[in-house]
């Protein structure tokens, strides 16, 4: 397939124009810090020849291939994890974290955060502590806490109850993605991925990376959504990485993202009770923080 500049242009205004359909970005975090009424679209890596890989869903079986493939380019990731698949692939867990690369949490069974979580608190508390459990022991005390939302779906209401929390108060998210949200094309060119949508249409990992690679250069950086269970998923990293090293661009992982620094939890921030009634916490914290 040769690359055609003009079709490249169109598709990649095209492209992302697609990518934040629906909600559309905040422009101003909606707190100072803690989990946020929407999610955060905009990493700030746009433009500046910076990628953070991120995988969801994992770990697997699938998963060693993917850590053979950031570890031979000396790459380093943030993986969104899934509980039920810690509890299933507990040493494969233990190896992402080895291997320097960030934990971060993607909920205990991978639901839809839909209303019915707002209506029962507990039931999405555990899907957050579920995960927290299986990766706080195996992170560094000093890592940022970060958490994407299943399928990208979120809702205000759910920020309020988590920020009551006194231990997933201190995680920044929900993160959303720069690029790998969706498949386009153009001309018969591949414009853009996801890696899902190729597996499901049966693309080779080879043309699948030939869109994640027009997306990230388009966008010159980013952070990118990937999955890490997949029996192409390794072979998928392996095509992409090395061209973007060969270019120059730089590899890091999510607590690396300096624009993720305002959501973090000031450490100055009001101890929550227990009991207190979760109007005061959030009144009490909105007066202190600056
Ligand atoms: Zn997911």
């Amino acid at each position: 397939m040769r690359f055609s500049l003009g079709a490249y242009v169109i598709a990649a205004f095209a492209a992302g124009a697609a990518a934040n359909a629906g909600d559309g970005p905040a422009s101003a975090p909606t707190q100072l810090a803690w989990f946020q009424a929407r999610s955060i679209f905009h990493s700030g890596l746009r433009d500046t020849h910076t990628i953070a890989l991120t995988f969801d869903d994992g770990p697997n079986a699938f998963t060693g291939a993917v850590l053979d493939a950031l570890d031979a380019n000396n790459v380093k990731a943030t993986f969104f994890i899934v509980g039920q698949m810690a509890k299933t692939h507990p040493e494969m867990l233990a190896r992402v974290a080895a291997e320097g690369n960030l934990l971060a949490n993607h909920s205990a069974s991978h639901p839809e955060l839909t209303s019915s979580f707002d209506d029962d608190p507990n039931k999405l508390i555990y899907q957050l502590k579920n995960v927290h459990d299986f990766i706080a022991p195996l992170m560094k005390q000093t890592d940022t806490l970060y958490f994407r939302a299943p399928y990208g779906y979120w809702r205000s209401a759910h920020a309020t109850i988590l920020n009551a929390d006194p231990v997933l108060r201190n995680y920044v998210g929900p993160i959303y993605w720069d690029i790998g949200g969706d498949i386009s094309m153009r001309d018969g060119y591949v414009m853009s991925s996801a890696d899902w949508a190729c597996w499901k249409h049966k693309w080779s990992a080879q043309v699948c990376a030939k869109g994640y690679l027009r997306e990230i250069r388009r966008d010159n950086g980013g952070v990118v959504l990937m999955h890490c269970i997949h029996a192409q998923s390794g072979e998928l990293v392996a095509a992409v990485v090395p061209p973007l090293v060969e270019e120059g661009y730089t590899f890091v992982r999510l607590d690396q993202v300096p624009d993720y620094k305002q959501y973090e939890t000031p450490q100055t921030a009001p101890a929550v009770a227990d009991a207190a009634p979760l109007r005061d916490v959030l009144r009490i914290a909105s007066n202190k923080v600056k």
